[in-house]
């Protein structure tokens, strides 16, 4: 038995198939020219057709953007500089061709990886993926082919890269990786195709062999090798289990998210992009509570222009059918850096110029944005929230920018819905103390626990040594988040929470007490929250969570709300 990370959930039991690439050797040997180029130029069709293959194959399963991959990889394969060099290294110094692919590959590989721009590292590992291809092919050596599996598998590896991913195919039961966290690349991917997935397992490749029976327990991190028929059978049961659970939950899709006593509130979802948006609609998300809008920009190498902006707004105004969609307006700095723009050199990037602090000085990026949302507002029922607010002035000039902005589409004829409502996140604990003034000005309210949590323990989110700090059942702040809740209902206001917090069993019931109007989450958590909110009174909650703000520490209150809801 291993134990790594569960980082997307399911139970299964089935052969386990290890990843491992073949080992290439090159050696520099004499070569006959004509001879040498017509062998190049056989591999380099035969990888060109390889990667369109893999790219079919995966086409089944994946966006679009997702399949982009395979693109860049294509591009590099068809590159005629790339192959132009390649076919003066085998005629002028004779040699043979792998050497010469070899070595024209490494120089170019060393020259982006030189380059201070994450656009050039990424097209670096696109010239070793490819190479590598070109590599096995003058060679005979055969890469595994992932979309060949054609019987339920559990994949081991070292890691996966994004072209391993992309290649998996209905038959992969669950993967299990040596390396990775919860964030990593294969665990984002693993939780988009709902595939089970146990990532930071080490010592999982020297355990696993090709053929050994794996029981992926990804609910709980453990992946056991060659299992006995008594924990087969338990880890069956527990597979069965969870996909009984699953399926119950199903009937929740089109239910209210309403408790005993008919409080009625929101449980919306959190999206990247208009992929993520069949995913909330599927798990009966009542609207998109927190569009994440920097991977617009993240995922591009310029800044995305007004005309490509509008059309990624009204595709998912108009994907969620007339409901609610919180658009965030640009969210970067801090640990989001774009390879084509260059931020300050700061000591602390969290608490520096970013979000709406640099969309306040370089109001040509912000104006753009919000020019494509007023665009796109006709499409839906729009909602806008400026991220990272601290002070009633950055509001207002935020707010003042983007009447501006109405007033200039409306003048140049453009239609502007008239019911776009604009509000903030609270993530900053001075917005939150100060949220009965706040609510004069915006209309709504998304509290961004990721964030206000890390404030206000002076933790931060990203350091491995301080999480023990991430404490979103401390009293401190519960009462910050009681404060914002009771300062927005003060003027009328609803308020929203997107971060983490939102989606945790226990804390729902809490949050539910509070008074929060909407909850916005991973879909896949969605109907397990409308399983508690429609098991639950919101007059006890009430009381439940007026206790909780008078505990003294995170563990106090998580035993208290279990001990009364479990
Ligand atoms: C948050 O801070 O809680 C939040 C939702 O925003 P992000 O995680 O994108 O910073
Ligand atoms: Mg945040």
């Amino acid at each position: 038995m291993l134990k790594g990370i569960a980082a997307s959930a399911g139970v299964n039991v089935a052969k386990a198939y290890k990843l491992e690439a073949p080992v290439v050797v090159i050696e520099k040997k004499a070569g006959e020219p004509v001879e040498e180029i017509k062998k190049f130029d056989d591999a380099l069709a035969k990888t060109v057709k390889d990667i369109e293959g893999v790219k079919e194959r995966a086409a089944k399963r994946l966006s679009e953007e997702e399949l982009a991959v395979f693109d860049a990889h294509l591009m590099m394969a068809n590159d005629p500089e790339f192959a132009g060099q390649i076919k003066s290294m085998i005629e002028n110094e004779k040699v043979n061709a792998e050497y010469a692919a070899d070595t024209v590959a490494n120089q170019m590989v060393a020259m982006f990886e030189a380059m201070d721009n994450d656009y050039f590292r990424e097209r670096a590992a696109d010239i070793k993926d490819v190479t590598f291809r070109l590599k096995c092919n003058l060679l005979g050596l055969q890469i595994p082919d992932l979309t060949a599996i054609d019987e339920p598998t559990i994949i081991v590896a070292h890691d996966l890269t994004p072209s391993d991913t992309a290649q998996l195919n209905e038959w992969v039961k669950g993967f299990a990786t040596a390396i990775g966290g919860k964030t990593s690349h294969s665990a984002i991917m693993a939780n988009s195709l709902e595939i089970p997935a146990v990532v930071g397992c080490s010592g999982v490749l020297e355990a696993v062999q090709t053929g050994d029976v794996i029981g992926l327990d990804a609910l709980d991190g453990f992946v056991y090798v060659n299992p006995d028929e008594e924990k087969v059978k338990e880890l069956e049961e527990k597979a069965a289990r969870y996909a009984e659970e699953k399926e119950a939950l199903k009937v929740l899709v089109n239910a209210k998210s309403i408790t005993t006593d008919d409080h009625e509130v929101e449980l919306a979802g959190n999206i990247g992009g208009f992929k993520d948006v069949e995913g909330v609609l599927k798990n009966g998300g009542e609207g998109v509570g927190l569009f994440r809008t920097e991977f617009l920009y993240m995922d591009n190498d310029h800044f995305p222009t007004e005309e490509e902006q509008f059309e990624a707004y009204k595709q998912v105004l108009e994907g969620m059918e007339g409901k609610k969609v919180v658009v965030r307006t640009l969210d970067i700095g801090g640990d989001k850096k774009l390879s084509y723009y260059t931020f300050p050199e700061e000591m602390n990037p969290f608490l520096g110029y970013r979000a709406i602090r640099l969309c306040l000085k370089e109001q040509d990026i912000f104006r753009t944005q919000l020019r494509a949302l007023c665009r796109a507002s006709v499409y839906g029922k729009l909602c806008i929230m400026f991220p990272m607010i601290a002070t009633i002035n950055e509001f207002r000039q935020a707010k003042a920018i983007y009447e501006d902005v109405k007033a200039e589409l409306i003048a140049e004829g453009v239609q502007v819905a008239d019911d776009i409502q604009v509000g903030m996140m609270v993530e900053i604990p001075a917005a939150a103390v100060l949220a009965d003034e706040f609510s004069k000005y915006a209309d709504f309210f998304s509290i961004g626990t990721n964030d206000l949590i890390q404030y206000s323990m002076a933790a931060d989110r990203m350091s491995e040594n301080v999480s023990y700090l991430y404490q979103p059942y401390n009293p401190s702040i519960l009462r910050l988040i009681n404060m914002t809740i009771k300062g927005a209902h003060k003027n009328g206001r609803w308020v929203g929470m997107c971060g983490a917090m939102a989606g945790e069993p226990y804390a729902v019931p809490i949050l539910l007490g509070l008074g929060l109007d909407e909850f916005s989450m991973s879909a896949t958590q969605i109907l397990k929250a409308r399983k508690v909110v429609t098991s639950l009174s919101y007059a006890e909650m009430q009381k439940l969570a007026d206790h909780c703000l008078n505990l003294d520490s995170a563990e106090e209150v998580l035993d208290y709300v279990k001990s009364v809801v479990d």
